[in-house]
């Protein structure tokens, strides 16, 4: 399942003000690989297909681990859980691995990069695994009988979508349910928070363990466990604000781990379990399950890359879902369609974006360090 490459120390120039996002999956593993290389990383190829080498191309979860072998503090940043959205974590991957020599080298933490968690959603510019699922809601127990409204939706989200201008009045019937700020915020809370009974439609929790989840628990298993501390940072984009970048944690805001992380990050800090998050409370998250996994104290955030408006973003979902539900019977067209809406939705990035997303991720970065480094 994994393979080996040895470290090559060759330190690349310090990064440019802005992000440079890869033009596909393949190209962003080749650059993973290429400056984990010149960053002297070890490096490992965790296949996704192990059971088939005839899959082509292979794709595969990357890790490139930086710093100490036996550091007691390990920080691992994650890109591609959301396939589609690896776009901009791997850009800030690549920016971490540039910067690595000049920023990060002496600071004593050890730091595992993972490239593209779900790379089979990366590959295809789709947010969910091969198997239709929302990696971030399948770090559940199953079976899962949880519904938080989903259900009452459903046929207007999926089975009588149709893209404009055809299915006009079923979009005014579902806008009929986002009149106020109140019902939009239940509306996301329903759509999103995740289901378990829908396997063609949006935010589905899966019936049993995903792939990839299981690629990843062994990431983390091989890496994180045994350390004192470990801590996440998830990079996702497609909430807030444009150009944005919300911290957010799955814990109450009362936790002792919110509170010495919000004190780290200048307070700039939301919990998706208090409702002041863009994010709606969600289950299974890979954050989650990853303060579960890790023996020694352990930290998880996410980092939310805003790209556009809400209805554009939900609007591509269901774009998306609606050509591979009905794929059989739909031309190549209206395949690409799809494509070019999820990737603007998850991944259009003009040269502020890519400027401003860049600041805050080393803003980011700095403050993570400051706080684990002071202990
Ligand atoms: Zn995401």
């Amino acid at each position: 399942m994994a393979e080996e490459g040895g470290p090559c120390p060759d330190p690349a120039p310090p990064p440019s003000p802005a992000l440079a996002l890869p033009g596909s999956y393949l190209e962003s593993r080749d650059r993973f690989r290429e400056l984990g290389a010149r960053a002297g990383a070890k490096q490992q190829c965790f296949f996704h297909d192990a059971d088939d080498d005839t899959a082509s191309p292979r794709l595969s979860t990357d890790t490139a681990y930086l710093g100490p072998a036996d550091a007691q503090t390990l920080v691992v940043i994650a890109s591609g859980t959301h396939g589609v959205e690896g776009y901009a974590g791997a850009a800030c991957q690549f920016r971490f691995m540039q910067g690595y020599a000049a920023r990060h080298a002496s600071d004593g933490l050890a730091y595992l990069l993972v490239h593209a968690v779900n790379p089979w959603g990366f590959f295809h510019d789709r947010r969910v695994t091969p198997e239709g699922i929302d990696l971030n809601r399948n770090f559940v127990d199953f079976p899962v009988t949880h519904d938080a409204g989903y259900a009452a939706y459903h046929e207007l989200l999926v089975t009588r979508f149709r893209p404009l201008p055809r299915g006009w009045w079923n979009e005014a019937r579902l806008l009929s349910h986002a009149l106020t700020r109140a019902r939009r915020q239940a509306l996301q809370a329903a759509i999103t928070s995740g289901q378990y009974a829908y396997p063609d439609g949006l935010f589905f929790g899966g019936a049993a363990p995903a792939r990839s989840r299981l690629v990843w628990e062994d990431i983390v298993h091989r890496f994180a466990c045994g350390r004192r501390r470990a801590m996440l940072l998830d990079l996702h984009t497609g909430l807030g604000k444009r150009g944005t970048g919300e911290l957010i944690s799955y814990l109450p805001s009362g936790a002792a781990a919110f509170v010495q992380m919000a004190r780290w990050f200048g307070g700039d800090l939301k919990s998706m379990a208090g409702g002041d998050s863009v994010s709606a409370a969600v289950e299974g998250t890979l954050t989650a399950a990853f303060e579960r996994a890790v023996a020694g104290q352990s930290y998880a955030i996410g980092l939310e890359f805003g790209t556009c408006a809400p209805l554009p973003v939900l609007n591509a979902l269901r774009t998306d879902h609606w050509y591979h539900n009905n794929a059989n019977r739909l031309p190549p067209s209206e395949r690409e369609r799809a494509r070019r809406k999820m990737k603007a939705a998850f991944a259009a990035a003009d040269d502020a974006w890519c400027r401003q997303v860049a600041a805050r991720f080393d803003q980011v970065m700095a403050q993570l360090v400051r706080g684990l480094s002071a202990g």
